[in-house]
This record gives C-alpha cells, structure tokens and sequence, in this order.
C-alpha cells in the first residue's frame, strides 16, 4: 500500500508465465509476471512534476529542469539508445576503413568556421584568452602534415550564434581527413560511414548517393540544401520575358514554381501572407496566378500579352486549377525566394518511416559575398578553389569572384544540411594568395595561422576531409525536427541550462584571479 509511482524497489520472487489471459501484448514483459515473496523500498519518490509517459506535452522548459526525469519517458530512452548506435556504427565504419581516431585540443586559438568564439580567460596569462574549437579543422590538417593519413574523431565543437531547432552551441560531428585524397575518396568513406550509421538504426543500408552541383541545386530547387523527397521544380522564365513590356518581369531572372491544384486549396489570405513573408525574406514581392480554362486569374493578368500568357503555360506545364508562383530578381535572389516558397508550399514533415534522400551537393562558390568589396568565405580559408577557377582569383575582381567555384560539398539529407568540407589547400603560396584576397593582411595571417603556413613549408601532403552533424544525423533517424531531442543535457533556445541554472554569474574572488573586471550591463 505504500507503493508509488517512481518508487525504486528491490522485488525478490519467482518469474512465472501470467495466467492465460491476463498476457499483456502492449508491455515488453506482458507474458511474464513475479510472483513476490518480498519487497524492499530502495527509495521513495515524491510525484514527479509531470507525468512521465510519452502521451502527454509538457513544456520544454520544464522537462530540461528535470531533465533525470524527463530521460525516463520511452521517446527519451529510445533516441539516446539511437543515438549511441548510431555512434557505434560510425566508428566502426571509419575504423574498418583505416581511419585513427584522434582527440584534438579543447582549448586552442581560434579556428575560423565563420562563428563567434566561446573564450576562457587564461588565469595564469592574464589578459590571454582560449578559444574553445568551433572544429578540429586546423588540427586535423596538421595530422595530415603529420602523416597520420586518416584522421577521425567524434568531435566536440563550439560556436557561439543563435540557436534555432536544429543548432546548439555545442554540438558534435564525426570530423574526418584524409591524406592522398580527393573528393571521390571522401564521399566514399563518408558515404559509407553514413550507410552504416543508417543501418544500424533502419535496419535498411542506403545504396543511392546522388550528386548534383550547388549551381543545379539553385536552379532546380532555390537551396543548397534541396529536400528532394518532394518536385516542384523552379521553371526557368527569364529568356520568355526578355522582351517583357511589363516592368516588374524586367529583371535579370525571371522564374517560377508550380503548386498542383493550388488555385483553390491556397486561399487569398494565406496568398497575402506569403507576398508578405517574400517581403520578408529581401524579396519586392510576389505574383501569383491561379490557372483558369482560358485565362489566368492574377492581379497581373491584364499586363501580360497573349503570347506571353501562352508561353508561360506552357513552360510551367501549368493545368486549370494549379497556382502558380513566379519571382523576378537578382539570380540569387529570385532562386533563393522561390525556394523558400517551395518548402513552404510542398515540404513533407520529418518522418522516422519517410524515405531518406541523402544527396552530396559539389562545388560550392569559394566566396559567399562581397563585403565591402573584400570576399567572404563560404565554407573556410582553407578551401582550395576550383583548379579551373585559378586565373579568376583577382584581388581586384570584384564581382567575378563570387563566380569561382571551389572544392568543397556538402550531403544534404530530406534538405537537411549534414556537414560539409572540402579539399583543401596544401600549398603555401595558394594559401597566401587566399588570406590575401580576404583581406587577412599578411601579418595577421602570420601572427593566426603562421604555424599552419609553417607546417605546408615542410610538405604537406594533398588532403581532404568532411564533418557531420551526428546530433542531426540522429535526429532525423528518429524522426525529430529538434536537435534537442537526441542530446541528453541540451540548453534551451536561448542557451541556458534551467536545471543547472548555467550561464551564471561567477564570485568576485574566482574574477580578480582571473584579472577580469565586469563592465555594468549594456543598456
Ligand atoms: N571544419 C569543417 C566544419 O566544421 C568541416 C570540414 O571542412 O572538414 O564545418
């Protein structure tokens, strides 16, 4: 009688099969029952602060505060076993496949991914600081000079920037390199760790790793990461329009998305919400047309010629009853908003039993964009360009540096970024020739990355390499949209940990031996 739920108890008796009927087929051990000859209380539990099966939503914030409890519920149980599964699985692959697994420095000196720093001041180098690693990258191309060959590693990493569903700050990846490599070797071994990993989890091994170029993927899907469960394909409508009278079609890319049977499912509210999200997005707006027998229905119809309403038909393949969606903007405007509009019209939710569409997306632009004129990396400094795109690499290019192509990919999965890398560069004046083009003046460079420079100075060998998300590799393997649903101890949104209240304020005593002093808040 003095049983509760939550109590830990030690029961002595012998297993026997339940009496028929009384079987149980919901329950793992519904066949069996104990027939208790003692019970002992190992501890009591007072009633836990929400119910601890998997039927009932309870907010996440307080699920974190009791994260030790909200660890017992089934869904909890089931992804952190994934997950280690999934761990297992990788490492095996990549020892299987030569690969040595490292461990590189927590506290380091910055490595560029493109992120904030986490710092830690140094007690014993007042006024010095660490930088925790937003990756092993460095490190691991020192392996490489190293001759170490094949690197792995199930890396912590740290970047401080806004955390959405899919990110924390920190988070882990399998980081990997490779010496003598090329981009055919990395996406063999990754590939083949990641159908692993599936496997393990599925039961099912992926066979089909497609590729397509970042250029293709822009064009046919507005991303860099296109969910390919679903079509909807951009239609290329800029040539129709060259000669267009009607001024918002003048643009340098005209294009357009098709949504079947549209016209009546897509109200005009939500029609006016979505012209508002483009608005949002960096977009002038959005002309939408619902297809009609002998017309198109769109408050732009009467703007457009015959002719031009015929061939846009035809070009989209559009029938009576479908909505059509089309943008004119810059290329990268108009690819990335229609894009944007496809998800939001088509993407089908994350699905444990959903297919799994894994697709390596090849030669990423070098440079993202031009800030101030200076370029912007897109994936690292460390990048190497495209072999075909050298003599493009002007530091008085201007805009035709966003055209050079670079060595690097990405695996995508149901539109999901996985992780990237690149082969890199191996040879010191190229790598100069790159911080020179980033505006890393040559001293700076030195003073960062000297001993990176140094190292190519005594051979390096060509290499290569890649990391993923293993969090999100997980996630998606379960079937969940957040991230935080696979790690055990996750912060939440706003990058605070309610059940042990970090971050939080440290003693005057712990600042003054660190020679730290606390400005007052910014207002
Ligand atoms: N260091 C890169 C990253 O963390 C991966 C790579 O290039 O290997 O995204």
């Amino acid at each position: 009688a003095d049983l509760r739920s939550e109590y830990v108890v030690r029961v002595t008796g012998t297993v026997r099969a339940r009496p028929s009927q009384t079987e149980n087929s919901d329950l793992p051990t519904g066949e069996i029952e104990i027939g208790a000859d003692n019970v002992e209380i190992l501890s009591a539990a007072e009633p836990p602060p929400f119910p601890l099966d998997e039927r009932t939503e309870v907010d996440e914030k307080l699920r974190l505060q009791h994260r030790y409890l909200d660890l017992r519920r089934a869904p909890m149980q089931h992804n952190l076993r994934t997950r280690a599964r999934v761990n297992s699985a990788l490492r095996g692959a990549m020892e299987e496949q030569g690969f040595v697994e490292i461990e590189t420095p927590m506290l380091i000196a910055s490595t560029p991914e493109g992120a904030r720093d986490f710092v830690v001041p140094s007690r014993l180098h007042p006024g010095n600081f660490y930088a925790l690693p937003q990756s092993p990258q460095i490190f691991k191309q020192l392996c490489m000079v190293g001759g170490l060959d094949r690197y792995y590693q199930i890396a912590r990493c740290l970047r401080d920037e806004d955390l959405r569903a899919d990110r924390q700050f920190e988070f882990l990846q399998l980081d990997a390199e490779m010496s003598f490599a090329d981009q055919e070797d990395v996406f063999e071994c990754i590939s083949h760790a990641v159908a692993a990993a599936t496997e393990a989890v599925t039961g099912q091994r992926p066979t089909e790793f497609p590729r397509m170029t970042w250029r293709e993927a822009m064009e046919r899907f507005g991303s860099d990461k296109p969910d390919t469960r679903f079509g909807m394909e951009l239609t290329e409508l800029t040539p129709l329009f060259a000669e267009t009278e009607f001024k918002v079609f003048q643009a340098p890319a005209v294009k357009g998305i098709r949504i079947p049977g549209g016209a009546a499912e897509v109200t005009r509210k939500r029609l006016d919400e979505l012209t508002e999200d483009v608005k949002r997005w960096g977009g002038k707006g959005l002309v939408w047309m619902r297809v009609e027998e002998d017309s198109l229905n769109s408050p732009v119809a009467k703007f457009l010629t015959d002719d031009e309403v015929a061939s846009l038909r035809f070009a989209m393949e559009a029938e009576v009853g479908d909505l059509l969606f089309i943008v004119a903007d810059e290329w990268r405007n108009t690819t990335h908003l229609l894009g944007l509009l496809r998800l939001a019209m088509g993407r089908p939710s994350i699905d444990a039993d959903g297919p799994l569409n894994f697709l390596w997306i090849t030669e990423f632009p070098l440079f993202e964009e031009l800030d101030g004129g200076k370029p912007v990396f897109m994936h690292h400094p460390f990048t190497m360009p495209h072999p075909e795109d050298l003599d493009l690499l002007d530091p008085d290019g201007g805009e035709a540096l966003l055209d050079v192509r670079s060595l690097s990919y990405d695996l995508v999965l149901n539109g999901w970024e996985l992780g990237s890398g690149s082969v890199r560069i191996h040879r010191p004046d190229i790598q100069s020739q790159i911080f020179t083009l980033l505006g890393i003046e040559t001293e700076e460079a030195e003073e960062k990355f000297g001993f990176l420079l140094d190292a190519f100075r005594y051979g390096a060998p060509p290499h290569a390499g890649f990391a993923f998300g293993t969090d999100r590799l997980t996630a998606l393997l379960v079937g969940e949209e957040n991230i935080r649903e696979v790690i055990a101890f996750p912060k939440t949104q706003s990058g605070a940990d309610p059940l042990t209240k970090a971050p939080s304020p440290l003693e005057p005593k712990h600042l003054d031996e660190l020679g730290l002093r606390l400005l007052p808040p910014a207002t």
